[in-house]
């Protein structure tokens, strides 16, 4: 039996790979799986949050400010401003199941966890992110969100994409691998069909893929390793 978490929203899954590897090794040890209600927050995504929260509370006086933030009447931030909070950056985690809100720091800290804020026992961190710069938290979240970094294993993978992750690229992760695939390719605006079609595409018109080459990280050595089984450019 393999425990993880999961994600409730899985346009919130992108976050830094090794917090969720984390969090996963934590569920093992316990023996428990867990929810992450709010992971990675976009700008979209924070307007609607934000919205949300003056929409609850407006007939009780709530107010938004210029910066995004709602207040209550009485002063209480109901909502952080703009990219003010660690879910923007992709590096903090809320998991509100009552087994994970009851853990102290102590614990928390053998996994390489924090929760820094006392009065947020369902918020979670990575230690080693305490106290580091903005620059270096917008430089994170570009790599997250640029799907860099070389830790996505099938159990992170199968935790993004809402499956039971146990690690074993079994029949269902494959069909979600297949699935996710597609929608890439429709993404990217590159949804050949076949081998032959890439070929004559990139053929006829190189441009298709010289900005893919500077943009995404692995594909200069996907191309020469194709290269070099084909034993030279011919
Ligand atoms: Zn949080």
């Amino acid at each position: 039996m393999s425990y993880s978490v999961k994600f409730k929203y899985t346009d919130e899954c992108f976050v830094y790979p090794k917090l969720i590897a984390a969090v996963n090794t934590l569920c093992v040890k316990k023996g428990k799986d867990c929810l992450c209600t709010s992971g990675y927050r976009s700008l979209a995504k924070q307007r609607l949050i934000n919205a949300q929260s003056l929409a609850q509370r407006k007939s009780q006086g709530a107010y938004q400010k210029s910066d995004g933030s709602v207040y209550t009447p009485d002063g209480k931030c109901w909502a952080a401003a703009y990219g003010k909070s660690n879910h923007c950056y992709c590096i903090a985690m809320d998991i509100t199941d009552s087994w994970f809100q009851s853990l102290t720091n102590a614990e928390l800290k053998k996994y390489g966890l924090v929760k820094p804020m006392s009065y947020e026992p369902w918020h979670v961190q990575l230690l080693k992110h305490n106290g580091i710069s903005q620059k270096q938290k917008e430089a994170i979240r570009d790599s997250v969100l640029k799907g860099e970094g070389k830790d996505m294993d099938v159990k992170i993978f199968q935790s993004m994409t809402g499956l039971k992750a146990d690690g074993i690229a079994g029949p269902v992760t494959k069909a979600k691998a297949k699935e996710v695939l597609q929608c890439c390719q429709e993404i990217l605006g590159n949804n050949f069909k076949s081998a032959e079609e890439v070929i004559k595409a990139t053929q006829s018109n190189p441009g298709i893929w010289l900005g893919v080459i500077k943009t995404l990280k692995y594909f200069d050595r996907f191309v020469m390793n194709i290269v070099n089984k084909m034993g030279g450019c011919t």
